[in-house]
């Protein structure tokens, strides 16, 4: 270690002394003292606790297949897919929704840590190779105008501009929704349609654009997204999100 990295590298542990003492800041996912505040607001351990999902996976929704009906990794796609394509061609996530991920997602989301997006988008880039091959553009899942203002950010946009690929605001909310999470999921398609437009300034046309959002659930949202991009000229939608609600196919 050089005598600079040296230097910095004690300021580093007195300054994360100093602030452990003086502020006592938890993390802000499991809430217990963060031993190194001063290297975000999440701690190492509930990092470290997130659950990838594993292959083999639906090579278009990216959903967990049960390995006894995969024959080959590379063609397998989910029945779910194979009875109705979806209109986005790849999507992948970080983990499923719940245990560290989802407490993550919930302090971006609702504590207001805007921090967390760029480490969020580290590990969507680990995980999205085969999704930003050949991407054009990143688009955000758009929140409706009044949910942005109260929240002061859009969690999406966060994520999306660390991605390093070009952002494009492409579309807009036309109207409020509910929230996904709380309408079971036969009313979630019906409420998401229609709720989005292309933005005024949208230039999408013939261009691979990765939908970006912090959830899925049903995938009714990024349908619906799709089907505007597409419309716009788009040449193929796919998605990146953080973390899925699993659902596994029989
Ligand atoms: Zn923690
Ligand atoms: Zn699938």
């Amino acid at each position: 270690m050089g005598e600079a990295a040296a230097l910095r590298s004690a300021l580093r542990s007195i300054a994360e002394g100093a602030v452990a003492i003086l502020l006592a800041p938890e993390c802000a996912a499991c809430h217990e003292p963060l031993e190194e505040p001063t290297r975000g607001p999440v701690c190492g351990r509930c990092w470290n606790a997130i659950v990838p999902i594993t292959p083999p996976c639906c090579r278009t929704c990216g959903d967990p297949l049960p390995s006894w009906r995969v024959i080959s990794i590379a063609e397998s796609t989910c029945a779910r897919c194979r009875r109705k394509p979806p209109l986005v061609t790849r999507v992948r996530a970080v983990g499923p929704y719940e245990s560290s991920l989802r407490a993550i997602v919930h302090a971006l989301k609702y504590g207001g840590r805007s921090t967390l997006a760029r480490p969020l988008a580290a590990r969507l880039r680990a995980c999205g190779d085969e999704v930003l091959a050949g991407a054009d553009l990143v688009v955000p899942v758009p929140l409706h105008r009044s949910r942005e203002r109260q929240r002061g950010f859009n969690q999406a946009a966060e994520i999306a501009r660390h991605l390093g690929v070009p952002l494009q605001h492409a579309l807009r909310r036309t109207r409020r929704t509910p929230s996904q999470a709380d309408l079971p999921a036969a009313r979630r398609h019906a409420n998401v349609r229609g709720a989005f437009a292309a933005a005024a300034d949208a230039s999408v046309s013939k261009s691979i654009v990765v939908l970006v959002d912090d959830v899925s659930t049903t995938g009714a949202t990024l349908n619906a997204c799709a089907a505007v991009l597409l419309t716009a000229g788009a040449r193929e939608v796919r998605a990146l999100i953080v973390a899925r609600a699993v659902t596994r196919t029989p």
